[in-house]
């Protein structure tokens, strides 16, 4: 299998929906396998297919700490079924080198999928940890949403992008989220 070229923040195919798999193939299984394999190399905690050229709707997360290792995850035609609670963290993208900036998140998510066989399963992640952000972050990849799109300052954030030599924040991109907004005013 193969390290992947991850696509960055400003090439068009990042902005584009990714189709969704009809068959888990060997193609598929090989595309899993260059996703981790990539990920891995970038001591990324997850990617999407979109992220190596892929529009397939596919993505991985290894959400293991020091403290808390946990199995590598395959979601192939993810849903995310359920949500609730906000947060608020600093996220990162292989798609963006290095630059970091605080994001609005669901704390809780149930997500149904795929995986690596083409069962279904379902799984939920709860207290906004690690597994339940990069849930909602690599699902996004497959919409064509990035996470500066969920950005709590994009002034802050533009100068974040503009010191880690990317573009600037897409105007029309960014998200009214006022469910989320409203949750941490109430918190
Ligand atoms: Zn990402």
């Amino acid at each position: 299998m193969s390290i992947r070229k991850v696509v960055k923040y400003g090439e068009p195919s990042l902005r584009e929906p990714s189709k969704e798999v009809h068959k888990v193939s060997r193609k598929i299984t090989d595309l899993v396998q260059d996703l981790f394999d990539t990920m891995y190399t970038n001591n990324g905690v997850g990617l999407a297919a979109p992220q190596i050229g892929v529009n397939l709707r596919v993505y991985v997360i290894d959400a293991s700490t020091k403290d808390n290792p946990m199995k590598p995850l395959v979601f192939i035609n993810p849903k995310i079924i359920k949500k609730s609670g906000a947060i608020i963290e600093d996220e990162g993208c292989l798609s963006f080198p290095e630059a970091y900036t605080a994001v609005r998140r669901y704390k809780n998510v149930t997500v149904k999928a795929l995986d690596i066989n083409g069962r279904p399963f379902i799984l939920e992640a709860t207290d906004g940890c690690l597994l339940a952000r990069a849930i909602q972050h690599e699902y996004d990849h497959l919409d064509g949403i990035l996470f500066i799109d969920h950005c709590v300052n994009r002034f802050e954030t533009d100068s974040i992008l503009q010191k880690h030599h990317l573009p600037p924040i897409e105007e029309d991109k960014l998200l009214i989220e006022p469910d989320l907004e409203e949750e941490l005013e109430n918190d």
